[in-house]
């Protein structure tokens, strides 16, 4: 990392620690005019001291301290990254601040992978630094053609020229296209980023579209890696950036709506550990007990993420194991066509929208149909439900009588 590097770092945003300025100012003092920091004090240790501190504390003297600049010197390759926000909730940024495989310290401190680490030019929600300073940094590492990865995180208003949802003076899609032309690569992070998600729902009145909609429409050819997800899930992010870091662009295979396939390839459905409950045809009707989801509204036939074997909150539970259907986050028509979320796909509209019914969905209503039939049968459930009908046919000639 350069001196000029590291300075736009930490006005443009971030992570120095007093500690370690204590430290520095100590050796001094110990009368070593040598300053064997490097032997001392590894990088790994100043990014780790450094962490510790998310609002910048940098004092001019630390720069001219002995030592320092060898320290920042003693380098691995860098990855600048922007990351900017439009209309969003930030979920995502909190989702991805809460990764624990690495805690996000190390990711955007210290080295993802061997040699080569994230550097966070610009993000609104963690930065230090506001204002002319911060947006400074942000056009500064945008001036690097192909040298910054974008992370794009909210939907896009596009209407009335992208007026409602500006920021730093200027609509918001309008520093996406910016930005968006000159990126590596964008990483379109959370459904609304990457597909419109709830900003665009209907009536859309801002005009929000996700950040490959908006790429086509100005002919924009840089690739985007769509992570939807209402929010994203930390490991999903990390995962996919770690990939990039690794093998480059074209180690990330993707699946026809730009997600990872890593964790996007399967469906909720044919991982789910209600699934012997589903062929069966043995189905919740109310949210707190143990079976298949699906009659109360669970989208996991149409969804795809690996939700059921990753996890979340540091793999303790997910929705179905909280007892709450699927609601199709990472899916491109989230949450139109998955509304109502708590009325069967059938009936929402998103199973033919998926082509679930003509496709896939053809052999899982097949197979639905099946399992009801043999739920009813097994249960005597039929039965009784045409006992109860005869009674209610007995009663009404009664009354009539
Ligand atoms: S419909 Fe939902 S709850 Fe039922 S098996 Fe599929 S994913 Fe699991
Ligand atoms: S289980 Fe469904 S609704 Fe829940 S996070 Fe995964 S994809 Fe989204």
């Amino acid at each position: 990392m350069s001196m000029l590097a590291f300075e736009r770092l930490l006005f443009g945003g971030v992570f120095v620690s007093e500690k370690l300025e204590r430290r520095l100012f100590m050796k001094q003092q110990n009368k070593d005019p040598s300053v064997a920091i490097l032997g001392e004090i590894s990088r790994r240790d100043f990014l780790k001291l450094s962490a510790g501190s998310v609002a910048a504390v940098l004092g001019a003297r630390l720069l001219s301290m002995p030592g320092f600049t060898d320290l920042i010197e003693a380098s691995v390759a860098e990855i600048p990254v922007i990351w900017i926000q439009a209309g969003s909730c930030s979920g995502c940024s909190v989702s991805v601040l809460n990764a624990v495989n690495p805690y996000i310290n190390n990711v955007i401190v210290d080295e993802v992978v061997p040699g080569k680490h994230v550097s966070l030019r610009y993000h609104p929600t963690v930065m230090a630094a506001a204002g002319d300073k911060a947006i400074k940094a942000m056009n500064e590492t945008a001036k690097n053609k192909g040298g910054f990865i974008l992370v794009a995180e909210g939907a896009f208003s596009t209407k009335d020229g992208g007026i409602y949802c500006e920021f730093a003076e200027k609509p918001a899609v309008e520093h996406l296209i910016e930005l968006g032309q000159n990126a590596l690569a964008t990483i379109a992070i959370g459904t609304c980023a990457a597909f419109g998600g709830i900003p665009a729902a209907k009536p859309n009145p801002t005009g929000c579209e996700g950040v490959q909609q908006i790429f086509s429409h100005n002919g924009i050819a840089t690739p985007v890696i769509n992570i939807p997800g209402c929010p994203t899930h930390p490991d999903w992010f990390v995962g996919t950036v770690a990939s990039v870091l690794i093998g480059g662009l074209e180690s990330v295979e993707v699946d026809s709506q730009g997600r990872p396939k890593a964790f996007f390839a399967n469906l909720i459905h044919d991982m789910c550990p209600r699934r012997r409950y589903y062929d069966v045809g043995k189905f919740a009707t109310k949210l707190s007990e143990p079976y298949c989801l699906y009659a109360l509204g669970c989208k996991g036939p149409v969804t795809h993420a690996d939700c059921p074997t990753r996890l979340w909150n540091n793999g303790n539970t997910w929705c179905i194991g909280c007892n709450h259907p699927c609601i199709g986050c990472t899916e491109p028509d989230f949450p139109d066509k998955e509304s109502p979320f708590f009325q069967k796909a059938a009936s929402t509209g998103v199973a033919a929208a998926n082509k679930w019914v003509e496709g896939v969905g053809l052999g899982v209503g097949v197979a639905t149909a099946a399992g009801v039939a043999t739920h009813l049968a097994m249960t005597g459930a039929s039965g009784r439900l045409k006992k109860k009908a005869e009674a209610k046919e007995a009663e009404a000639k009664e009354g009539e009588s």
